[in-house]
């Protein structure tokens, strides 16, 4: 198949900025594509890169499309190197668009609701902030949150995350994120808080895991601390691409995955290895556009297993869904 391509960097700016162990985020740039193949049907794209989380930079994605001729093929997105797995993300999905395979268009875009937040996991506001917006989320349905950690002095946070678990509701599901912002000895400190708090009955909260807790480098400790806690820990920027979930999972890790399949690369390949292994996923935004989400959560959908909520509660980061890319 051919199709004739466009493209088109957009740029969103967050309503508040976004603060993480990385640093603060508050504008998401990225590219939107658009196929048209031989019979004329359009098909959409976004590469919607993360370049501190392992991905390219958006300058590599953009000079990756700037240099594709007018016309493309399918040896070309399924040739797209791996060094540009937002790019290979993008392309795919704007080549799948429409198929049966996505199932856009034939009811598959509607299988998961506005109304399902139940199944969404909502990103708390760092910090103190999380104390006074949990509820509103709440009030949306959102059952599952997610709080960064490792921004702060840990005597602090331990302190808020004490507050947090006493106010949320019974059946709360909570998830700390710490973006591999700990050391070895913080890590133990919270998992031990984090089992200690199991261990009461009285607090009905669950806590369902620890997110990233040590920098990429440091896979062994992880691996160590997952089999040594009762808490479960998810591996976040450890297997930002496909390349090192595969390598991630051959060193033994039989924890939580976080994907992101906006920047974890081609996603038959994705589909592939989660269908022969069949790991525990948790599937996340990258704060990408209603295109990639829509890609990203029909990957979700297909691939995720023990009922884990997805983290993609996160329309209250921006304004209004732009209806922009319409005209490109
Ligand atoms: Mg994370």
């Amino acid at each position: 198949m051919r199709y004739q391509f466009k493209f088109r960097p957009y740029q969103r700016r967050f309503l508040r900025s976004l603060t993480t162990n990385h640093g603060k985020w508050d504008i998401r740039e990225g590219i939107i594509l658009r196929l048209t193949d031989e019979s004329d049907q359009l098909g959409w794209g976004e590469i919607a890169p993360i370049s501190w989380f392992g991905s390219e930079t958006l300058e590599q994605a953009l000079d990756f499309c700037r240099q594709l001729p007018e016309e493309i093929t399918d040896k070309i997105i399924f040739s797209i190197p791996d060094e540009l797995p937002a790019c290979q993300f993008g392309f795919e999905s704007a080549q799948g668009w429409g198929s049966g395979e996505w199932g856009v268009g034939s009811g598959g875009d509607n299988f998961i609701t506005p109304n399902s937040s139940l199944f969404y996991s909502a990103l708390l506001p760092a910090g103190e902030a999380a104390l006074n917006q949990w509820e509103t989320l709440w009030q949306q349905g959102y059952r599952t949150f997610k709080w960064k950690i490792g921004v702060d002095a840990i005597a602090d946070e331990l302190e808020i995350f004490e507050l947090l678990t006493r106010i949320l509701p019974a059946f709360t599901k909570l998830r700390l994120d710490a973006n591999g912002g700990l050391t070895y000895e913080e890590a133990n400190f919270w998992l031990r808080a984090c089992d200690n708090f199991k261990a009461n009955p009285e607090l009905p909260l669950e806590i369902e895991f620890i997110e990233q807790p040590l920098p990429v480098e440091q896979f062994q400790q992880m691996l160590e601390l997952s089999t040594s806690y009762k808490t479960a820990i998810a591996l976040d920027e450890s297997v930002a691409t496909l390349k090192q979930l595969a390598a991630c999972y051959q060193q033994g890790w039989r924890g939580i995955f976080v994907i992101k399949p906006g920047i974890v690369g081609s996603p038959s390949r994705l589909r592939k290895f989660c269908h022969q292994h069949q790991i525990d996923t948790v599937f996340s935004s990258v704060f990408e556009t209603a295109i990639a989400r829509l890609a990203a959560l029909q990957l979700a959908a297909e691939l995720s297993r023990n009922n884990r909520a997805i983290g993609f509660g996160i329309d209250h980061f921006f304004e209004q869904e732009e209806t922009w890319f319409q005209s490109l």
